[in-house]
C-alpha cells in the first residue's frame, strides 16, 4: 500500500520500533521516548450529531451549501449551466483535499482495503448495517476515545438523544437563533428586559439538564467584535426591528436577518452586541465556557473579516466578563489566524482553543499545534475532530493528532532537552486533561 515513505515521515519512532516489522506492515506507532501517545485516551471537544450516511452521501449534503455561495442571487441565462458545472467543480475540489487523501489511506489501514472513496463508503455502509451505535462504538473503544463535546442542532435545552453511545458525550448548546429578533417575536417578548430575562432563564435551564458549553457561531454572517451597547440604545433598536420585519436572509440561515439599509443595519448590531455580552457574562455566572467558531477554510462563505478574532481582545478586556471569569474556547484553531490566537492563549488564562476541523489535515495541524505549544501553556490547546456525519472522521482525527503530536514533541525531547516526562505531560494536557477540566468531563 506505498506506507514506507508515510512511515519515514513519522521521526516519531524510535530506532527499534522503526526496524520492527509493525511499521512496515503499515502500523505507525506515535512514540517519544518509550512514551507511546496510543495508549493514551482522548476527549473530542467538538463533534456535530452523526448521521448513518456514507461519506461520498455526506459530501454531496455540502456541496449544494458551497455552490450557492458562488452562484449570481440574481436570475440570467445560463444560471443553471452555472450551477450544473459549479457541482462537480466542487465536489472535484472537496475528493482532491489533503484531507481526503489522509481518509483513504487511514481507512486502507484499519480496514485492510483500497485507499479509496468506493472502499470508504463501503466500510461505512457495512457499519450502519452492523447497527449505528455499535459502530460508533466500535470507532470510538479501536480509537480510545473517552469521550466527546457533542453540538446539539436545536436550542431546545435537553440533553440530545441520538446515536453516540450515552457515556460518552456531554453537549454543547447553540447561542446564535437566541440573538436573532425572531426569538424574541415567537415569545411574545418586546422589551430589552424581557429578552434579557428570557435568554438568562434559556441558559440556566440547558446547565441544570447538564449543558457542558454554549456555542456561539455568529462568525458566519457577523464580525466577533462585540461593542459597549447601552440598556436603552438596546431598547430603541429591538422596537426598531420589530416594527421592521426582514424581508432579506442569510444565505442558508433563513432566521438570520440580513438588513440593507443603514438604520436597520446598525440597530440589529447594536441588539445583538448587547445580547452577546449578556450571554457571556452569563455564561461566566454559570460557570459554563463560551465556545466560538473562529476560522476559514473550505466554505466560500466564511469571511476573514468576520473571523479575525484579534477582534476578542476588547471582549476579554471587558470588566464585567473579567469579575465572572467567562472561559472562552476559541474553536478550529482560529485559522489562518491561528499565530494571534496563540498570543491571547499566552495572554489570558481563561482564553482556549481546540483542533477541530484543522485535525483532519495533517499538515495544518502539525502547523497550529507547533505554533499553539511554542508559545502557550499546552493546558490551552484541546483535542477536537468537528466530525460531520460520518463517525469515521473522530477516528481518522484521533489517530492524525497523535501521530502529529508526536512527530512535534519528539523535537522537543530530542532538540529542545524536553524530558519524556515533560512531554507525556503536554501530550496528556492536549489529548484529554484539558478538555475533562474545561468541559468538566
Ligand atoms: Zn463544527
Amino acid at each position: 500500500m506505498g506506507l514506507a515513505a508515510p512511515a519515514l515521515l513519522f521521526g516519531a519512532c524510535t530506532t527499534k520500533v522503526e526496524e520492527s516489522a509493525t511499521v512496515e506492515s503499515g502500523l505507525m506507532i506515535p512514540m517519544v521516548g518509550s512514551l507511546d501517545l496510543s495508549q493514551i485516551r482522548i476527549v473530542d471537544t467538538h463533534v456535530h450529531p452523526p448521521r448513518p450516511v456514507t461519506l461520498s452521501e455526506s459530501y454531496k449534503m455540502w456541496n449544494s451549501s458551497f455552490v450557492d455561495a458562488m452562484i449570481p442571487a440574481y436570475e440570467y441565462e445560463g444560471k443553471a449551466a452555472l450551477r450544473e458545472k459549479l457541482d462537480s467543480t466542487f465536489m472535484q475540489q472537496i475528493y482532491n483535499m489533503p484531507r481526503q487523501t489522509g481518509y483513504n489511506n487511514y481507512i486502507a489501514r484499519v480496514y485492510d482495503v483500497a485507499p479509496e472513496i468506493s472502499a470508504f463508503d463501503g466500510v461505512v455502509r457495512a457499519g450502519i448495517d452492523r447497527g449505528f451505535t455499535n459502530y460508533i462504538t466500535e470507532i470510538l473503544d479501536r480509537e480510545k476515545i473517552s469521550s466527546m463535546v457533542l453540538e446539539k442542532r436545536d436550542t431546545v435545552p435537553e440533553r440530545p438523544d441520538g446515536p453516540i453511545p450515552d457515556g460518552r458525550f456531554v453537549w454543547s448548546s447553540p447561542i446564535v437563533d437566541l440573538i436573532q429578533p425572531q426569538w424574541a417575536i415567537e415569545r411574545g417578548l418586546t422589551s430589552i428586559e424581557a429578552v434579557s430575562r428570557a435568554i438568562a432563564d434559556h441558559l440556566a435551564a440547558c446547565v441544570a439538564n447538564g449543558c457542558s458549553g454554549f456555542k456561539s457561531s455568529v462568525a458566519y454572517y457577523r464580525p466577533l467584535s462585540v461593542n459597549m451597547v447601552d440598556k436603552v440604545t438596546a431598547h430603541a433598536a429591538l422596537q426598531l426591528l420589530l416594527e421592521n420585519p426582514p424581508t432579506l436572509f442569510v444565505a442558508g440561515r433563513p432566521n438570520i436577518p440580513d438588513y440593507q439599509e443603514t438604520e436597520l443595519k446598525t440597530a440589529f448590531r447594536n441588539y445583538q452586541d448587547f445580547l452577546l455580552r449578556h450571554i457571556f457574562i452569563k455564561a461566566g455566572e454559570l460557570n459554563t465556557p463560551m465556545i466560538i467558531h473562529t476560522a476559514v477554510g473550505l466554505h466560500p462563505a466564511l469571511r476573514f473579516e468576520f473571523n479575525n478574532p484579534t477582534e476578542l481582545h476588547r471582549v476579554f478586556l471587558d470588566d464585567d466578563i473579567k469579575r465572572v471569569e467567562t472561559k472562552f474556547v476559541l474553536i478550529h484553531t482560529g485559522y489562518p489566524y491561528h499565530q494571534f490566537v496563540a498570543a491571547m492563549l499566552s495572554q489570558f488564562p481563561n482564553v482556549y482553543t481546540d483542533l477541530s476541523f484543522y485535525s483532519k489535515f495533517p499538515g495544518v495541524l502539525e502547523e497550529t499545534l507547533r505554533g499553539f505549544l511554542a508559545l502557550a501553556p499546552s493546558q490551552k490547546i484541546m483535542h477536537g475532530s468537528d466530525s460531520n456525519n460520518v463517525p469515521e472522521e473522530i477516528g481518522y482525527c484521533a489517530w492524525n493528532v497523535r501521530h502529529v503530536l508526536a512527530k512535534v514533541l519528539n523535537d522537543y525531547h530530542q532538540n529542545y532537552g524536553w524530558s519524556q516526562r515533560d512531554c507525556e505531560v503536554m501530550a496528556n494536557n492536549v489529548l484529554h486533561e484539558n478538555a475533562e477540566r474545561v468541559f468538566e468531563i
